[in-house]
Formats: structure tokens, sequence, C-alpha cells
């Protein structure tokens, strides 16, 4: 194998099978055969294919075939679909549309500033 690593530009050892990228022992993972970044990207249903987005009822991050888009933004996976909604894409679609609450495209949850409670040493 020749070239480089295409994430930190040491020699590479394998081409990851999802996206091409050439990538070294570091950043490769052989049972799978993706790079560390496809491993982290991957739609957490079928674990095959790259994820498109994120279900709005459970954040997994899903494929283009493991859900459905709602609209241009948000899309909802199908467990979420069949156990919520019947496999009904257009009531999950009225339903999900004017709730509130989801709203929101579901993102990795952000850290609020916390608070540091008793500043003092917790060192021994
Ligand atoms: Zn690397
Ligand atoms: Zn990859
Ligand atoms: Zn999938
Ligand atoms: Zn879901």
């Amino acid at each position: 194998m020749r070239g480089l690593c295409e994430i930190c530009g040491k020699p590479a050892v394998a081409r990851c099978r999802l996206c091409g990228r050439k990538v070294c022992e570091e950043h490769y993972d052989r049972s799978t055969g993706l790079c560390t970044i496809c491993l982290s990207a991957r739609c957490e249903i079928c674990k095959e294919r790259l994820a498109v987005g994120r279900c709005v009822i459970c954040g997994r991050l899903v494929c283009d075939k493991c859900s459905v888009q709602l609209d241009n933004v948000r899309r909802i996976c199908i467990h979420c679909l069949n156990s919520l909604f019947n496999g009904d894409i257009s009531l999950a679609r009225k339903v999900i549309l004017k709730e509130k609450r989801f709203l929101k495209i579901p993102e990795a949850p952000k850290r609020v500033a916390l608070k540091v409670l008793g500043s003092g040493k917790h060192e021994r």
C-alpha cells in the first residue's frame, strides 16, 4: 500500500471500504474495514452505510435507507417510525411537524456551562 494516511499523514496501510480514504494502522479498523471517520459516522441501525442525519425521536445517526425524510432537515429512523407510527410516514409527518419539541434537530448534547461545585481541592 503506497501513500499516506489522509487523516494524519503517516504511511497508509489500507483503504477504507466506505469512503476510499487511505489510512494508517491507527486510523483503520480491521474488523470493519473502515477508517475511524466512517466508523464514527456510520448509521447506528445498519452499521453499513454512512449516516446522513439523526432521527428526531431517538437521536440515532441514520443513513438514507434506515430513515425517512420528514422535511428538508429532519428525519425519522425506521424503528421509531414503525414503533410509534406503525410505519405510517404521513402520520409521522403530521404529528412531528407540529410538535414543538421536535422542531430542533437533535445534536450531540451540548455542554451547558457546568457550575463547579465545591471549588475546593478534590485531590488527596
Ligand atoms: Zn492516520
Ligand atoms: Zn472511511
Ligand atoms: Zn442504515
Ligand atoms: Zn429513531
